[in-house]
């Protein structure tokens, strides 16, 4: 048995067999793998917990499968707005970005926030300001744009609506997103998602994934946490600094913890989507309420596992 571990997810929602080609399916199972693998191998070989999240999250920004950098979805102004935190549990340190438009890989700007400013979440014009300061890659909106996104945003931008990327569009209320949870040999745990939020959104919305303890969160000696689903919901019930806390004061273990509130707490108030964890001790969990959730790990005795449905 090794003393690390990793889980990564590529966003929940509604997603059905039926509704999925078996290419896409072969190509969305691929991703998660290799990003999974980018991560293990770094824990393997006696990197960080947080190297290894942003290895695995890079990998998910830059596939046009996932919601988040290259495959996010459409505001309803025809733009991408994307969003990302990393939370180290070593030191509580954390960094967070919202609303960036044209940064290929905003997990990676996320880390820069952490490790290179005096602050934990930079939006809009300043963080693009920032991530021009530290070098990040500028794209044009145009890398962004992927014809599947636009034809989700087509189907309901007209409406009120809004979407999950993983929806049976013209449906209102399914989901997306990316994220990584890992421990690592020194036990840090280290957490990290990102994000191009919902579509057709509108007015500068932010969701969860980069708020502390609502999307992400890590505590060393607790619980590496990265949620996906209807941010609003996740925001108002503080998912993942839930959680940790019933881990932290009630002693519960990671599977009831999880369970507890995102089959219990989140999904009474009608908040669907799900959770990645992974503990003290490198076990991992998923937790989810939809039929869905794309999600992949290599526990702590180097075992693959890559899913798709609940
Ligand atoms: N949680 C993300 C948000 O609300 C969306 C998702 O998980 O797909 O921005």
């Amino acid at each position: 048995m090794s003393l690390f571990s990793i889980a990564i997810h590529g966003g929940a929602g509604t997603i059905l067999p039926q509704h999925m080609s078996a290419d896409l399916q072969i190509a969305i199972e691929t991703d998660l793998e290799i990003a999974v693998k980018a991560g293990h191998q770094i824990l393997a070989q006696g990197g960080t917990a947080v190297d290894a999240v942003v290895a695995a999250v890079k990998v998910l920004e830059d596939s046009p499968h996932f919601n988040a950098g290259r495959g996010s979805v459409l505001t309803h102004q025809e733009m991408v707005e994307m969003d990302a935190c990393i939370m180290s549990g070593e030191n509580s340190e954390a960094g967070a970005v919202a609303c960036v438009r044209h940064i290929k890989n905003p997990i990676s700007l996320a880390y820069d926030v952490m490790k290179h400013s005096q602050h934990v979440l930079l939006m809009g014009d300043g963080a693009e300001e920032f991530a021009f300061e530290h070098g990040h890659i500028f794209t044009e909106q145009d890398y962004f744009f992927t014809d599947r996104r636009y034809d989700q945003l087509m189907a309901i931008k007209d409406s009120n609506l809004l979407a999950l990327s993983e929806a049976n569009y013209p449906d209102d209320d399914k989901h997306g997103t990316v994220g990584a949870v890992a421990l690592d040999k020194y036990g840090n745990l280290a957490a990290a998602t990102s994000t191009g939020g919902i579509t057709n959104k509108k007015y500068g919305r932010v969701g969860d994934s980069p708020i502390i303890g609502a999307g992400t969160f890590a505590e060393n000696g607790n619980v590496a946490l990265s949620a996906t689903g209807v941010g609003e919901y996740f925001l108002r019930k503080a998912v993942t600094a839930d959680i940790a806390a019933r881990m932290r004061y009630l002693n519960e273990d990671v599977h009831t913890a999880c369970d507890a509130v995102i089959l219990g707490e989140l999904k009474n108030i009608g908040g669907e989507g799900g959770v990645i964890a992974v503990d003290r001790s490198g076990e991992v969990h998923f937790a989810l309420n939809s039929t869905g959730m794309y999600r992949a790990s290599i526990d702590r005795y180097g075992r693959l596992s890559v899913k798709i449905y609940a």
